[in-house]
């Protein structure tokens, strides 16, 4: 429980889902708290990561939408037409209103926000550098939440115009005519949907043999063949080692020898945490390759420093980040916390179709040599899909065989993001198949396969 002595005042660097939790968290629990950004409260989550992708992702899909009209019996739709600038506009002024949303409630709640680049200087001092100099700040607790960057091999030189990462994607004067993507992890695949829907040409260097290598391989075939389907290139088992750029054509040289000549690459290769220039060695703070490793309840090797989001190397998710900074707001006022568990984390992938996943996967189960009884239905059997004309994908639920317990599924399929989260919920309830079984749905709707697949 909090109590008085319990030393409350918080100092958490980095504004984005995980420093705004745990501030907002730790507030209104009643601690001081002062938070440093040197960017926009939000982070690089709404700047550059998951509200961008996601509204271009939307523009993406409305006008898949509307040229695949003609299948539901609406024929000449219209012309459709990409206006670039004011994609860019949508999608920074989605930014801008949540930044400036998270700010308010934060200044509400009685945080106090000071602009600049945080660093620590000690165990229990930082100094904040912005615009008015350098401001001194003490602290009994510290969250590092500073999150990472797109990770640049040595050997590309990324120079905003033709040669991008995902931080330039969203705000490009023109559409990219032949875009070749390098990575086919979950924020590569999601490029290409995204660019090959809007009418690039997107090549993907895939270094293994199916995208997403470390998932179902199901799965992976679906959105293949979505891919090619719609004309995007897949070179296989293609790592890329150089990129070399004339005038305004760009050639990506993979190390089997091949080539690819296009108009723009974009690296989807990971990220980096940012973890330097923060003074953890003034204040004890081991890293370990750059990112900060944390016990259950996401405290540093000193008991009072926690980090929270990317920068501890966990599951890189924005909703991860906010649970991680939740936790740790109640840890640190006194609170009884519980363990997150990264396994039950819903997340997807927003291709079309989309992708996604809660708990044990089939994959796992087998990696990890355990008996589980899995069920699978097709979409294409399923009312609503056929009525809206979506029908490729499927529900998978996997449990126990011996006890019936939900422990995880993998939905693809429209609207699979929604739609996992009955699963999410029996998964982290510990709940047993009959309640997905006997729940009864909507119909027609989609959500019926979720009922038929765990029986
Ligand atoms: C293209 C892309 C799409 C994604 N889509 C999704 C998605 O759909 N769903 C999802 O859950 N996740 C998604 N993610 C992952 C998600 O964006 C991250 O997991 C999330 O942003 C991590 O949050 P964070 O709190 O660690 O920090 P960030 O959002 O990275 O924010 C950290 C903040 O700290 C600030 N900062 C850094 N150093 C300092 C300093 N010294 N002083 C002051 N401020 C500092 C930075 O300016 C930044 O504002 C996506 C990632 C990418 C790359």
């Amino acid at each position: 429980m909090f109590s008085d002595d319990i030393a409350s005042r918080l100092l958490v660097i980095g504004g984005g889902p995980g420093g705004h939790a745990a501030a907002s968290s730790a507030a209104t629990l009643g601690a001081s708290v002062t938070l440093v950004e040197d960017q926009v409260v939000g982070g690089a989550a709404h700047l550059w990561d998951c509200i961008p992708s996601k509204a271009m992702v939307a523009s993406s899909m409305r006008i898949r939408a509307i040229r695949n009209a003609a299948v539901l019996g609406v024929s000449d739709a219209g012309h459709v037409e990409l206006d670039m600038g004011n994609l860019s506009s949508h999608v920074g002024r989605i930014a801008d209103s949540l930044s400036r949303g998270f700010t308010e409630m934060l200044v509400s709640q009685g945080v106090e926000i000071i602009r600049g680049r945080g660093r620590l200087t000690g165990p229990k001092t930082a100094v904040v550098t912005g615009d008015g100099g350098d401001v001194e700040v003490t602290f009994d607790h510290a969250v590092i939440s500073t999150g990472s960057r797109p990770r640049v091999p040595a050997w590309a030189q990324v120079d905003g115009e033709r040669i991008l990462t995902t931080r330039h994607a969203y705000h490009l004067d023109e559409l990219p005519d032949r875009l070749i993507i390098i990575g086919s992890g979950v924020t590569g695949v999601e490029m290409v949907h995204i660019f090959s829907s809007l009418g690039s040409h997107v090549t993907l260097l895939v270094s293994r043999h199916h995208v997403l290598p470390y998932r179902d391989a199901e799965v992976a075939t679906v959105l293949e063949e979505d891919f090619l389907s719609r004309g995007v290139e897949l070179l296989k088992g293609s790592r890329a080692c150089e990129i070399t750029r004339e005038g305004d054509v760009v050639t990506v040289h993979a190390e089997d020898g091949r080539s690819v000549t296009g108009t723009h690459v974009l690296l989807a290769v990971g990220s980096v945490p940012n973890s330097e220039d923060l003074g953890l060695d003034a204040a004890g703070v081991a890293t370990d390759g750059g990112f900060v490793p944390v016990d259950e309840f996401h405290r540093t090797n000193v008991e009072h420093i926690y980090a929270a989001g990317d920068v501890t190397g966990r599951l890189p998710l924005s909703s991860v980040a906010t649970m991680q900074g939740r936790k740790i707001a109640r840890h640190l006022m006194g609170f009884e916390v519980r363990p997150l568990e990264y396994r039950k984390v819903a997340q997807a992938i927003f291709t079309e179709p989309e992708i996604a996943s809660v708990g044990l996967e089939e994959v796992d189960a087998a990696a990890e040599g355990r008996k589980v009884r899995i069920t699978k239905v097709p979409l294409a059997a399923n009312p609503r899909a056929l009525i809206q004309g979506d029908t490729s994908g499927f529900v998978k639920v996997v449990s126990d065989p011996a006890t019936r317990v939900v422990l995880g599924g993998t939905v693809v399929g429209h609207h699979a993001s929604e739609l996992i989260a009955p699963i999410a919920l029996a998964t982290q309830g510990r709940m047993r198949v009959e309640a997905l079984v006997e729940t009864i749905m909507v119909h027609p709707s989609l959500s019926e396969s979720i009922a038929e697949a765990a029986e």
